[in-house]
């Protein structure tokens, strides 16, 4: 028997029958022969039938391959008729007979023949005229008699659970769960073992582990003269299963069958290698085993149970990094709506970086720090959020933007911070004269009202569902160990601040693989002195304002350095356009003006002079470091004073100088020509002895096919795969978000190539581009550094195409590990001829 022909379900039953489990006498029918049931085939009942003797009473179970794809509900005690009820009134009493013939009437009359369930309640007293009652509905409604035939309702029963997983609900249901269009169903028929009785009689469901937590502990319930799942639904009468100061348990109450209960559940967690839920009965005081499903569980519940089933040595370290999925690891690092809990959902976005925040709205980034000094959590709604907004991000508890895609500024900063974050919420209308927002069902949500935005779903909720907070335990860095022993490609991280860096250095990052320096301009009294730097009128005055800025650079890159302790901190010169850094509206200007000295009409004429029709394809970038170059000078100069000093207090640091935006090889030339002689300079001048490397952010199509001539000049190439992809399609990354679901939707793309690394087309530069460089310098150094290195479709096209690591946000870090090792598992597996998954 196996899974992929019987069902996981009829798989599990057989391999605890194997292991002298006191399971009920079970009969599975394969996938095939429902599909023929489905199909009008008439099931052989008289076969089943066969194995169970005469009168049987059965149940019948769903048995698909994977049990989370569901299927249909279980079927209890189909058998029932007239004449075993006259039985069944001598052997456990009249009432308990009645009462299971009344609920075999009932699920038969709503699951097999479909009648209105509301004719079919279970009355509160199971007595005579009840079940006369049933049988007359049953008849009138059905217009038939209630088949008295064992075989007929077995093989009513068979036919309904084979249509129903046929039917168009249960195809959508799976298929979101991941099932494949012909995922089959098997069937599992089993003798009942009634729970309904004299003595001990019962029915229960015990697991051995929290399902949130993943700690080992015995939880579940057992029900006395019950069936089925009864006892979880059950209040007060039901029984703890372990001895519990609140109430009467099963183990003090039936010591013996429980202990028998758990051995079991051990015997199964060991040879079934897994934490699994058992469903059991005692009849007359005897323990039957009737079913085992895998523990369902939460994120933190499925680390903490892989990890500690290899830790007791059931399975290895590999297999346990294997059953994590590296999205259940992110969600242990941020907050996150509690599963189950319930979510008022006023719209959904784009998920743009994990964890659930909630807080009061605010609609200004001022209002965000106003209302960070006041101590109240606050979510920053913004049309989409602009580097001014960076202050407001950082004092916000969570971000919503109604335009933007993943690569958009709130969200790249958002995943950087760590910030929860939602973009794109197109449905919704701001409004931001009246300071409100408004739900596309059409309520209204004022500045101050509590919100929660799920970055993880993608959903913004109204109020504060209950959340469960990050969970970064032993087991979690336990696996993260594991994880880093299997894996064959470098994860470094994407930091611009100190406090990103610290994150990525808790993430264990093996470096920085990004560090964007623009970010440090936006601090008040930096963004000054870069205003003034922007107006400076001569080469000579904008050395003087940069001479101001080299000492605050210094000390960002010798943090940076220091929290690093020696491993490889990649900075990336200036890239942004500069107008970037000037104020958009009049009041902005007129301060800037107040600041500057200058007539207001100056500043506008400069700010309007600044302009670009196209700022992302203008003058930035590398662009900026050929044109004006004492920006780039001033970098090169910090980075150099600041290795110095870092070496000096600690480990060695060698640092690497990133040029962005490069389309061409001369470009190069230039820039390293240039950073060459400060870097003489800085020698001459301080006679320290210092080493670096100098890279090309490959992010222009252009780089990518020239990365032959291009490589010659530099130690590394970087991919940056979000410009790259932007100009690959001639699609703004800012604005793309505007179209982009319906542009998936109607399968123009299969996906936002923003989020999935398109392989086809930018995979193909990326490819071209590895091997140009790799042709001309064999052993360059090569990595990804666009959002999409964290994700494991582009950690695995980065394998295949031989880089040497991926970079991404600090918060992906983890799950990059994680996927990054699971990969290299799956290759070798394959290579040992070994069966994946
Ligand atoms: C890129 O373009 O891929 C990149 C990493 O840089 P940025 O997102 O800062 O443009
Ligand atoms: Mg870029």
């Amino acid at each position: 028997m196996s899974a992929d022909i019987h069902g996981g379900r009829a798989k599990c039953l057989q391999r605890l029958i194997r292991l002298n489990m006191p399971v009920p006498k079970t009969v599975a029918l394969p996938f095939r022969t429902v599909h023929r049931i489905a199909a009008g085939g008439v099931p052989d009942t008289g076969a089943i039938l066969a194995h169970f003797g005469p009168q049987p009473l059965l149940s019948v179970r769903p048995s698909s391959q994977d049990p989370d794809w569901g299927g249909p509900g279980a079927i209890l005690n189909i058998g029932m008729c007239d004449v075993r009820h006259a039985q069944l009134c001598d052997e456990i009493g009249e009432r308990a007979a009645t009462s299971l013939y009344l609920r075999f009437i009932q699920s038969f009359a709503t699951h097999v023949a479909r009648l209105d369930d509301e004719m079919f309640t279970l009355p509160d007293t199971p007595d005579h005229e009840a079940l006369a009652l049933a049988l007359r509905t049953y008849e009138e409604e059905a217009d038939e008699p209630f088949p008295q035939d064992v075989g007929r309702q077995l093989a009513d029963v068979l036919r309904s659970m084979a249509r129903a997983w046929e039917g168009t609900t249960a195809r959508i249901l799976r298929k979101a769960k991941g099932a494949p269009e012909d995922a089959g169903l098997g069937l599992v028929v089993q003798q009942m073992v009634l729970g309904v009785g004299p003595g001990d009689s019962g029915s229960g469901v015990i697991q051995f582990v929290d399902p949130l937590t993943g700690e080992r502990q015995v939880t579940g319930r057992y029900l006395s003269q019950s069936q089925g799942r009864d006892a979880l639904a059950a209040g007060s009468e039901a029984l703890y299963l372990t001895r519990d100061p609140r109430g009467p348990s099963l183990e003090e109450l039936c010591p013996e069958p429980f202990a028998e209960l758990v051995a079991c559940g051990e015997r199964a967690r060991a040879r079934l290698r897994e934490e699994m839920q058992i469903e059991f009965t005692l009849h007359g005081g005897r323990l039957a085993i009737l079913d085992a499903i895998r523990v369902n569980r939460g994120s933190r519940a499925k680390v903490r149970i892989a990890v500690e089933l290899a830790e007791d040595g059931i399975i290895s370290p590999e297999e346990a990094v294997m059953r994590v999925d590296p999205q259940a690891l992110s969600e242990l690092l941020h907050r996150q709506v509690a599963p189950g809990a319930a979510r008022d959902v006023i719209t959904r976005g784009i998920a743009a970086s994990p964890g659930a925040a909630r807080g009061r709205i605010v609609f200004s980034a001022t209002d965000a720090q106003a209302s960070a000094s006041r101590g109240e959590d606050c979510i920053l709604v913004r049309r989409e959020t602009t580097p001014e907004d960076i202050r407001g991000m950082h004092a916000a508890v969570g971000v919503l933007t109604v335009r933007g895609g993943v690569t958009s500024h709130a969200a790249v900063i958002g995943r950087g911070l760590g910030l929860p974050c939602v973009v794109g919420a197109s449905d919704l209308r701001l409004d931001r004269k009246a300071k409100r927002l408004v739900a596309p069902d059409g309520r209204r949500f004022a500045e101050g009202e509590t919100i929660t935005v799920d970055g993880t779903t993608g959903e913004v909720l109204a109020g504060a569902p209950v959340m469960v907070e990050a969970a970064l335990d032993g087991a979690f860095q336990q696996l993260l160990d594991w994880a880093d022993a299997a894996r064959d490609i470098g994860v470094r991280a994407n930091a611009d601040t100190p406090a990103d860096a610290q994150t990525a250095r808790n993430f264990r990052a093996e470096g920085i693989g990004l560090c964007r320096t623009e970010h440090m301009f936006f601090e008040a009294e930096r963004l000054s002195v870069m205003r003034e730097m922007i107006f400076a009128d001569t080469g000579e005055d904008r050395a003087a304002v940069l001479e101001r800025l080299l000492p605050m650079q210094r000390g960002d890159f010798a943090e940076l350095f220091e929290i690093m302790a020696g491993s490889p901190v990649c900075i990336r010169l200036f890239d942004p356009p500069l107008h970037e850094f000037l104020p958009s509206d009049r009041q902005g200007m007129r301060s800037l003006a107040d600041v500057l000295d200058l007539p207001l009409s100056d500043v506008e004429a400069r700010v309007e002079a600044l302009e670009e029709y196209n700022p992302m394809l203008g003058m930035r970038g590398v662009r900026l470091g050929v044109t004006v170059p004492e920006i780039y000078e001033m970098q090169a100069r910090a980075i150099f004073e600041a290795t110095i000093a870092a070496s000096k207090r600690g480990a060695k640091v060698v640092p690497e100088i990133m040029i962005p935006l490069v389309s061409a090889m001369r470009e190069v030339e230039l820039v390293k020509t240039r950073i060459d002689a400060v870097a003489v300079n800085v020698y001459n001048e301080t006679g320290a002895d210092f080493a670096y490397k100098l890279g090309v952010m490959v992010e222009t199509p252009r780089a990518a096919l020239r990365a032959g001539d291009i490589a010659p000049h530099c130690q590394f190439l970087s991919f940056g795969t979000n410009d790259l992809t932007q100009m690959t399609y001639g699609l703004s990354r800012d604005d793309a978000g505007r179209f982009m679901s319906a542009y998936v939707k109607a399968r123009v793309f299969p996906e936002d190539p923003f989020h999935t690394l398109d392989i086809d087309g930018v995979g193909e530069l990326l490819t071209m581009g590895a091997e140009r460089a790799r042709d001309s310098v064999p052993g360059i150094t090569l990595s990804i550094c666009g959002e999409h290195g964290g994700s494991r479709s582009a950690i695995a096209f980065s394998r295949a195409i031989g880089l040497d690591y991926v970079s991404c946000s600090p918060f992906r870090v983890p799950a990059a590990r994680l996927s990054a090792a699971q990969l290299a598992i799956a290759d070798r597996q394959i290579g040992d001829g070994l069966e994946v998954g």
